[in-house]
């Protein structure tokens, strides 16, 4: 616990969140700041603790959004902030000129836990990022241009992830973008089948996609996809930014269905929630062909730091020591099948209730009142959030380490929230 000491006086955390709402109108971004302040979420953020938040008045939240994935060791985990410290004190970052060992490491480490023959990593600094990674890899390996993606996709902002991803609001203000993508229906075999020819370098999914509303594939998907890409030569990338390092109950989605991607695509979680860190895996034939003549075809100053490989290395070996995946798939099913519980109760407002191990997601009739409802439930000390390419789905991705009694206390918090939104729309219609 930390020392209730170390924070501000009331009157100091008055005038502190106050300036900081001012800097956030003036300086940030005033359109997002409304946005928070609609939600509730206008408060400062102080501490963080494995799966709590607190803010600068003392106010602790169960973090349900968990970084949208990165936090799986929870907040300020003590080994990785440790590990960390002890390496900036050291060397922090790269020289680039000479050989870097906890890049080494990592790389070793991750060759041996990822499936099929991934042996080689890029290190680069976020999602966005190793996704870039993939899809140079992808165009250098097969000698062609065309990628095949799926909608409701998330891959990222910059953009050759943006091509990639599957929603119109983010992509149309900037094109033109990458030319070569196409899209297909997330889980429609036959689509897919049709959409990959003999100019598809590679076809990009994410095993579980995120924030088109945590959506599973039907069974045999990705295997099918796997099929497709052979029959073609294409390369299947898999995009694990969200869904790896034991989100899903596995260490990596793709362990579920047996599936060996050419490319693995990793990141927020593999940084500890301590490190910015995105990983771009690949086999022998696609690094050859990729950096054999040049190893310098891809690079990146701040990527494969040693102050980011030591707090992946460190995530990777807590993960495996405190059986993080086994945890997330346990408390995944006690999350999923209370918020069914709650979900069941109020047919009319909810519709769905989703998810593998602790990436679960709740889906509203309607966006707007999944709002209200995120609304009440921070109030209830919880913090969540809608997905990205879709507002009716209110996710719920905690740190694998929330404990079995937080666990109980989001339910009772979202079956209050629920209520009290019910209640509300009721006077509201009434
Ligand atoms: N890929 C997936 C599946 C993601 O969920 C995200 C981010 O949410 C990204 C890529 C992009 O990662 P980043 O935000 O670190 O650039």
């Amino acid at each position: 616990m930390h020392d209730p000491n170390d924070f501000p006086t009331p009157d100091d955390a008055d005038r502190i969140t106050q300036e900081t709402i001012e800097k956030y109108a003036r300086y940030v971004n005033p359109a997002a700041l409304n946005l928070l302040k609609l939600g509730g979420f206008d408060k400062v953020e102080w501490r963080g603790n494995g799966a709590t938040i607190t803010d600068l008045h003392g106010k602790s939240y169960i973090d349900c959004l968990g970084g949208y994935g990165v936090f799986a060791l929870g907040h300020a985990h003590p080994e990785i902030v440790a590990a960390v410290q002890a390496q900036a004190a050291t060397l922090p970052l790269s020289s680039k000129t000479f050989l870097n060992k906890p890049l080494a490491d990592l790389c070793e480490r991750l060759a041996q836990l990822a499936p099929g023959d991934l042996q080689y990593t890029f290190v680069s600094n976020s999602g966005t990022e190793a996704i870039e990674a993939a899809l140079k890899f992808a165009r250098a390996a097969t000698k062609r241009t065309n990628f095949v993606a799926a909608h409701g996709a998330y891959h990222g902002k910059t953009f050759g992830a943006l091509s990639a991803s599957g929603r119109d609001v983010y992509k149309t203000p900037f094109a033109p973008l990458v030319p070569g993508f196409s899209h297909v229906p997330f889980g429609d075999f036959d689509a897919l089948t049709g959409a990959v020819d003999a100019n598809t370098a590679a076809v990009i999914l994410e095993p579980v996609q995120g924030e088109s509303g945590i959506r599973i594939p039907p069974r045999g998907y990705i295997s099918h996809a796997r099929e497709v890409c052979d029959k073609h030569g294409a390369l299947l990338i898999l995009d694990e930014v969200q869904t790896g390092i034991g989100r899903t109950g596995k260490m990596f989605a793709c362990d579920y269905c047996k599936v060996a991607p050419d490319i693995l695509v990793l990141a927020k979680a593999l940084g500890g929630g301590v490190m910015p860190i995105g990983a771009t895996m690949g086999t022998p034939a696609v690094w050859e062909a990729m950096f054999k003549n040049n190893p310098f075809l891809h690079t990146s100053t701040f990527g494969g730091s040693e102050l980011a490989c030591v707090a992946a290395l460190e995530t990777l070996k807590i993960v495996e020591r405190d059986n993080l995946c086994a945890e997330s798939e346990r408390k995944g099913a006690t999350l999923l099948a209370g918020l069914r519980d709650v979900q069941e109760r109020y047919p009319d407002l909810l519709t769905d209730t989703r998810g593998v191990g602790l990436m679960i997601g709740v889906e509203f009739a309607d966006a707007d009142v999944g709002k209200l409802a995120i609304g009440a439930l921070v109030k209830h000390g919880v913090v969540a959030a809608y997905t990205l390419n879709n507002a009716k789905i209110m996710r719920f991705e905690p740190p694998l380490v929330i404990t079995d009694a937080q666990v109980q206390t989001v339910i009772a918090a979202f079956d209050a929230a629920v209520c009290e939104t019910a209640e509300l729309l009721a006077e509201l219609l009434a």
